[in-house]
């Protein structure tokens, strides 16, 4: 691993046939610090926006001890490579055997659920244990995001109550409360709004709530998606957190995944073909290009070449390697007009659900993994690293309604 060759230079000393993925650990590091220095609560990384080891040993060494996972696998990949790792899982539908090879075999004591069934299954494939945290994950709305999550897991409003006493009255131990405001979330209020909610069930069921765990959400920096600053999010939480009627002790916890990785990940592509405005290139839809193509999100692109172009910029549609149609980037990409056959696009902010998503359909999918040192992708985490805020005194304040944004 070089630090003085950029990623053309590392692309080509390596020639691969397959696009090269770009690791920029110092990315994950930079991210992590924020979360640790500003995020008044426990910080949980939901492994499924990108496992590379690179990026889970980035976080370790960052600090982030705790992991949201959603599948015997991923939870099978934190306790082997960090046996001191928290682990809790967090998908409220787990099949028994993860469930009971979770608890039995990684140690794992914190589950999520949204049903009764599902209680069920963890008490029983635990041995009715006492010493479980169980998380109610609620249904709120996605609105404020540009990736929602909503209906399909979440208990409702009126299920709330009863799912939440029920939980109560078998968890000796602690009792959470979690939702997930939908990925990509522009807006800071849609947390707030969340736990207004989550509030009132509370209040309704009559039960203390031992964790509030505001999940995942956090958004970052994306062509025509640009996000508040990180430290709005973080107030509009502190806001509605001290709202809230909760154990005089309760514990904030967050499930980052795209905020911490997004920055740290891009993609050097190679264009196989180009007619007109399309590209033909050697990743896409099956490869790490799966958001750019389903969700038709744009990101950054440039071209790598060792003498910079000249040309002007202009939009190009991006088709990827496999024969199928649907793998197509309406993009616009911008890119210089004399882009040719040959030519390197290095893709950017695709750390996050980027290289998590690739298949191995229809022969592609071979990703060769580079480490850089440079930043060259646009930052949440530049000045307001390191801005601190305290955490507000809690009050027992009757709640407003939370400002729409
Ligand atoms: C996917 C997921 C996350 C992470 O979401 P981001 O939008 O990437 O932050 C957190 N919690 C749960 C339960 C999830 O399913």
């Amino acid at each position: 691993m070089d630090s003085v060759l950029s990623p053309l230079d590392l692309t080509a000393r390596e020639a691969p046939e397959g696009p090269v993925a770009i690791a920029r650990p110092h990315r994950v590091a930079a991210a992590a610090t924020w979360f640790r220095e500003n995020f008044p609560g426990d910080v949980f990384y939901a492994v499924k926006a990108n496992p590379s080891p690179w990026a889970l040993d980035a976080l370790w060494h960052a600090g982030i001890k705790n992991f949201d996972v959603a599948s015997d696998a991923e939870a099978h990949l934190i306790h082997s490579r960090f046996p001191g790792a928290q682990i809790a899982f967090m998908h409220p539908v787990k099949s028994r055997r993860a469930i009971a090879r979770a608890f039995h075999d990684y140690g794992v004591k914190t589950f999520a659920l949204d049903s009764e069934d599902e209680l069920d299954k963890i008490l029983a494939e635990t041995n009715g244990a006492k010493d479980l945290t169980l998380v109610v994950r609620f249904e709120v709305s996605g609105d404020g995001s540009a990736y929602p999550l909503a209906r399909k897991f979440g208990v409702s409003a009126a299920d709330a109550p009863a799912l939440l006493r029920k939980t109560r009255q078998v968890s000796e131990e602690m009792l959470g409360v979690s939702f997930h405001v939908g990925s990509q979330c522009m807006r800071p209020d849609a947390y707030r709004t969340a736990m207004d909610g989550v509030n009132r069930a509370i209040v309704k069921a009559g039960v203390v709530a031992d964790i509030v765990d505001i999940g995942g959400g956090f958004p970052a920096i994306y062509p025509g998606m640009s996000p508040p600053p990180m430290i709005e999010y973080v107030n509009a939480i502190k806001a509605g957190f001290e709202e809230m009627f909760v154990a005089q002790n309760a514990k904030l916890w967050a499930e980052p995944g795209r905020a911490l990785v997004a920055e740290a990940g891009s993609t050097v592509t190679r264009v196989e073909l180009r007619k007109g405005d399309a590209l033909y290139l050697n990743d896409g839809a099956f490869g790490t290009l799966f958001d750019a193509t389903h969700l038709n999100w744009a990101f950054p692109a440039k071209l790598l070449r060792e003498t910079p172009s000249r040309a002007k910029l202009a939009p190009f549609r991006l088709y990827g390697p496999t024969c199928d149609s649907m793998d197509a980037a309406a993009g616009p990409f911008m890119l210089p007009a004399d882009i040719q056959e040959g030519d390197l696009i290095e893709i950017g902010s695709l750390g996050a659900y980027g290289t998590a998503m690739g298949t191995r359909f229809n022969g592609f999918g071979d990703t060769v993994t580079i480490e850089s040192k440079d930043s060259p992708w646009p930052s949440m985490y530049g000045e307001a690293t390191g801005a601190v805020v305290a955490m507000p005194k809690r009050k027992r304040a009757p709640k407003k309604q939370p400002s729409q944004g």
